[in-house]
């Protein structure tokens, strides 16, 4: 006998709100949920499972984007190597540390340095300038420090974490090797999955990440979301496509945002206690309190506007109107019952999230974390 789909979307809400695993049969069926009222339902309980690890508590990132040269082609990507229309800029480091002093000042958590896989750094032997800059950018914000500067060596990560570095963003985004090659053109999907391990061997936190509408089947979708959850990764994203101009995934649409929405409530589901972004890179301020109200609990890609800095899916979206910064993202907060978690309150978390990694048997000391502070 065949249950009513609504039904069933009850009955696995019941058991995962309880502590029970979602199995691959059901994160299949969250995910094709296509009417708005069950997918409610999924969204109220990925929100009840935050609530649970931290409260009413969301993080704020701030975001540079400091250098859109890069020698790849993904498919996806604006700032691929051959695509003419992509505005170029490398940031100097005075640019830099001026741009990460007055994001610390207005109230973000942490600053996430991004860049394209420029050939001039990564021709560098060593990656001292990089290496530097971390510290540096570590020092005059006083806050924690994330680095996406793409597949370096493993003793280049080592080298950031003593540089100061406290998390490695590396994006896989797909766990299917058959379309990873579609997409990063050239690359390995072994090296970007092996970048990963050896960051976390090196004392950071890690990041994953996939692209939604890229071609990817259900199938797909749901080997994506357990490859990340079963890895140690500190913090776990969904983002739509945007289609880019002159990209060879111009073609595509993106996918409707309850795809997204979705993808992030099982991601909650799956996640309890990890970080998850409703980035501001896809729909800009707008589109920010539905991936909060599905289960999001970080808030990215905020950008000081005025500073010639780009967005990555969206290069200029809401930037120099000022709505991706911490003032522009503090009344949609409000408005939702939610508060910036203070900066004490981010680096608990960090340390939870390490001792727990380590499989050191301090966890139990953050248990309840944050909410039995409150
Ligand atoms: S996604 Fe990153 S690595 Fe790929 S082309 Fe764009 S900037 Fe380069």
């Amino acid at each position: 006998m065949e249950f009513p789909k609504a039904y069933v979307t009850s009955r696995i809400l019941h058991r995962v709100t309880r502590g029970a695993n979602l199995r691959p049969g059901e994160i299949t069926h969250l995910l094709s949920i296509s009417c708005r009222q069950e997918a409610d339902e999924v969204f109220a309980a990925a929100r009840e499972v935050r609530s649970r690890y931290f409260g009413n508590r969301v993080f704020l990132y701030g975001f540079i984007y400091f250098s859109t040269y890069c020698r790849n082609n993904c498919s996806f990507c604006y700032y691929r190597q051959d695509n003419g229309l992509s505005p170029r800029y490398r940031k100097d480091r005075s640019e830099i540390l001026g741009i990460a002093k007055e994001l610390a000042d207005s109230g973000v958590h942490l600053i996430d340095l991004t860049m394209g896989e420029d050939p001039e750094i990564h021709r560098q032997e060593g990656y001292g300038q990089l290496i530097e800059l971390v510290a540096a950018v570590k020092q005059v914000s006083g806050l924690p420090v994330m680095v996406s500067p793409g597949v370096v060596p493993e003793e280049t990560l080592r080298q950031l974490a003593e540089a100061g570095a406290d998390w490695y963003a590396l994006y896989q985004e797909t766990h299917s090797r058959q379309l990873f090659k579609q997409l990063r053109l050239g690359q390995s999907f072994e090296m970007r999955n092996l970048a990963r391990i050896q960051a976390e061997k090196a004392g950071l936190l890690v990041e994953d990440g996939i692209l939604l509408g890229v071609g990817e089947s259900l199938a797909d979708r749901v080997h994506s979301l357990r490859q990340m959850s079963g890895r140690k990764n500190g913090q776990v994203r969904v983002m739509s496509l945007v289609p880019q101009e002159d990209t060879p995934l111009s073609h595509l649409q993106s996918p409707s945002r309850l795809t997204e929405l979705l993808a992030i409530a099982v991601l909650r589901l799956l996640n309890p206690d990890r970080l998850i972004p409703a980035s501001l890179d896809v729909e800009g301020l707008q589109g920010l309190a539905g991936r909060l109200a599905a289960g999001a609990n970080v808030v990215t890609s905020i950008i000081p506007p005025a500073q010639g800095l780009a967005g990555v899916s969206q290069s200029t979206l809401d930037i120099n109107e000022g709505g991706r910064t911490v003032a522009g993202v503090t009344p949609v907060l409000k408005q939702m019952g939610l508060t910036a978690a203070s900066l004490l309150d981010y680096r608990y978390w960090m340390n939870f999230c390490l001792e727990k990694e380590r499989g050191h048997n301090h966890a139990h000391r953050y248990r309840g974390w944050p909410v039995a502070r409150c």
